[in-house]
């Protein structure tokens, strides 16, 4: 187990930055998950922690050490890729024993090790088939095991749910958070899937650019986005943004409109005034009502049934897509008018300038 620090990373190629300025603390025992689109820089991140690639500049420590100049092999770091390499004339049992193949340890040492991964991933029974007679999420539990039997300091994680259909990926998606729970080994994720990020996370690293956007808990991402990227990229469906600008009038903050005029309260009622300003508001925490009050007026444009809820797309004032959730079964022509109403203590503020919260 190890804490993972990464301080001022920047690497380029070919002059293009992959990634910059990137500081990065990863607890001992935490599993943190790497989140953003692609290109954004989260495989050079961990290329890099995992030392297969260096550093342009700035220092990795692994426990304090600088193991920036160190080789993947002296760095015990376990990766595991989308499509993790097992060997395909070897048996499960042999390709996990490839992993302590020069690790020195004594056979019976080596048996041990192998049956207490293969049970912790619970692929003892298929240890003696080969990859082309395992199923998909089969054959990533051994790879899986391939990666814990060498008992890593760490382990990096890139995508290795990406290849598998959705139900695999649910199921695996939990096996992973109840493994890291059970070894406690500190793991880094990599995916571009906000849904994947949310529930397994410790904490989230949300990149854009080759840069840390923000890093929190999964709940502090999702309602406390510090830039609009954040706010855009984290949520299904997306947040809504309405533009306008911030006037003060009696000691009060307000936001304002060709459309609406709404006392902004909660942590930004003392914003100052300002031109131009972006409101988010989640679509959940909007309510649909008939036209006629003094709400944000809307145009329906499509009905979206979920089972279990309802997404109402509509045409905003400002010709902006709005989207609230609402019961299921709830219907209205397409073209319909309708207002929404929302609290304004839940939304957030962000300034376009610099796409940052006000
Ligand atoms: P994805 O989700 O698509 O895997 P990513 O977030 O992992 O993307 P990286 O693979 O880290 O992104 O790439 C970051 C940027 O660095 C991209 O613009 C990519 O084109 C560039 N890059 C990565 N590796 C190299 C390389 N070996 N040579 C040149 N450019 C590279």
């Amino acid at each position: 187990m190890a804490r993972i620090e990464l301080r001022n990373i920047v690497r380029t190629f070919g002059g293009q930055h992959a990634v910059q300025n990137l500081d990065m603390t990863i607890e001992d025992g935490e599993l943190l998950v790497l989140l953003g689109p692609s290109g954004c820089g989260k495989s050079t991140t961990m290329n890099m922690i995992a030392g297969l690639d260096s550093p342009t500049s700035g220092q990795i420590l692994f426990d304090g050490v600088d193991v920036t100049q160190r080789s993947p092999h002296e760095r015990n770091i376990a990766m595991v890729f989308q499509s993790s390499l097992l060997y395909p004339h070897l048996s499960a049992r042999d390709n996990i024993y490839m992993s302590l193949k020069r690790s020195g340890l004594s056979k019976q040492q080596i048996e041990a090790r192998i049956a207490h991964a293969a049970e912790t991933v619970d692929v003892t029974r298929l240890l003696d088939k080969r990859p082309s007679q395992l199923s998909g999420g089969e054959r990533q539990r051994v790879a899986t095991a391939k990666a814990i039997v060498r008992e890593p300091a760490g382990f990096l994680l890139d995508e290795p749910l990406s290849a598998l259909d959705a139900a695999l990926r649910l199921s695996l998606r939990a096996e992973l958070v109840n493994l890291q729970k059970r070894i406690r080994t500190t793991m880094i994720f990599v995916t571009h899937d906000q849904i994947e990020a949310m529930t397994m996370g410790d904490r989230i690293g949300v990149m854009r650019q080759g840069r840390l956007e923000q890093i929190g808990t999964p709940t502090d991402i999702y309602n406390r986005p510090e830039t609009l990227f954040v706010a855009g990229f984290v949520g299904t469906p997306p947040m809504n943004f309405l533009k306008g600008s911030l006037e003060q009038t009696d000691g009060k903050l307000w936001l304002v409109n060709p459309s609406i005029r709404m006392e902004i309260k909660g942590e930004f009622a003392s914003a100052k005034p300002m031109k131009n300003v972006v409101l988010g508001i989640r679509p959940h925490l909007m309510r649909l009502s008939e036209a006629g009050s003094s709400a944000l007026p809307l145009t329906v444009y499509a009905i979206e049934q979920l089972g279990n809820e309802a997404i109402v797309i509509c045409d905003g004032p400002a010709g902006e897509k709005i989207r609230v959730v609402t019961q299921a079964g709830f219907t209205a022509p397409i073209g319909a008018r309708l207002d929404a109403n929302f609290d304004s203590a839940a939304a957030r503020l962000y300034d376009p300038a610099t796409e940052r919260v006000v």
